[in-house]
């Protein structure tokens, strides 16, 4: 999940819950020997207004996420869903999300509009192979003729595959920011690796489906963005999106505390780019530099969003 923007009032509203009782699968029982705790919940709507800004709908099966990512831009959602524990140690299965969303989907007000899926949680992590929630959102949608984006860091969205060759309009977009997997492993910690997802992406391009690249956030240090477009490139990947790390709302804190026990020599450049004004321009107008040239060379179109915004606070 790309989270670039901020979500809407209804990606918000999407938290809201009834708990039912817990049960238990070999999915659950990695999740828990992970510490993270899931609990079925019913919803009321399964769709919202994403904030994105060509804007759309989103429709978010589980609340939280398993894939635990350290940097995750969700995490501000416990704000409105009542949780209490970290963030990337719960998940809300929206177990009834299927059947809300098809009496939903009769209503003309969504026609035609874009479908994200998802925009605060990753609709392939890991108790997707015991619940089924997106694979039963894809099937109520085969039957409309809305433009679908699929957003993941998962190889996961192949078991779909019968069904996404159905679809008039959809694509795939992995986040794949790095090719250095002990990286990859410390801030995406539950996530499959770049390699997996790479595999996958060039599975979907050879049957057709368009695959899209989100390489967001751009790291310092660990983005390499000639090896990863020579790689896209080999995927059949069709588009890149990139992006500035956004350090507010706490997303840095975990990434600091990565850095602080891995990669203690990396961490005083880290700093100086991304809370150092004069750093952070220096540092992303290369990036875009960057990004233009493998674009040209690799002959895929990239759309970038270095935004000083994403900067907490300038020393
Ligand atoms: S995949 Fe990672 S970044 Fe995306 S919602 Fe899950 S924890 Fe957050």
């Amino acid at each position: 999940m790309p989270a670039l923007y901020p979500c809407s009032r209804d990606e918000k509203e999407q938290g809201r819950v009834g708990i039912l009782p817990e049960k238990s699968s070999s999915e659950e029982k990695y999740l828990m020997s992970q510490d993270i705790r899931i609990r079925e919940i019913e919803c009321k709507s399964a769709i919202g207004k994403c904030g994105f800004p060509g804007g759309g709908l989103c429709i978010n099966p589980y609340v939280g996420c398993g894939h635990s990512c350290v940097y995750c831009y969700s995490r501000f959602m416990k704000r409105f869903t009542g949780h209490t524990e970290k963030w990337g140690t719960f998940i809300d299965a929206r177990i009834n999300i299927g059947q809300v969303l098809e009496k939903q989907m009769r209503s003309s007000r969504f026609r035609g509009q874009q479908i994200y899926i998802s925009t605060v949680t990753d609709p392939y992590q890991t108790v997707e192979a015991k619940y089924g929630l997106t694979r039963s959102i894809l099937k109520v949608l085969l039957n409309y003729e809305n433009p679908v984006s699929i957003l993941t860091k998962s190889d996961m969205v192949l078991r779909d595959l019968d069904l996404l060759k159905g679809f008039r309009e959809i694509d795939v977009n992995f986040t794949i920011t790095t090719l250095d997997e002990r990286w990859n492993k410390l801030v995406e910690p539950n996530s499959p690796t770049a390699i997996r997802r790479l595999q996958a992406a060039k599975k979907l391009a050879r049957e057709g489906i368009p695959v899209v690249a989100m390489m967001g956030p751009y790291w310092p240090v660990f983005t390499n963005a000639e090896a990863l477009f020579g790689e896209f490139k080999k995927a059949g990947i069709g588009h890149v999106f990139t992006e500035s790390f956004n350090t507010t709302g706490g997303n840095w804190t975990g990434v600091g505390k990565v850095l602080r026990s891995h990669y203690p020599q990396l961490l005083p450049e880290m700093q100086k780019i991304l809370f150092n004004k004069k750093g952070f321009y220096g540092f992303y107008s290369q990036a875009g530099d960057k990004m233009r040239q493998a674009s040209k060379k690799y002959e895929i179109p990239v759309t970038a969003y270095f935004g000083l915004g994403h900067a907490a606070k300038f020393k």
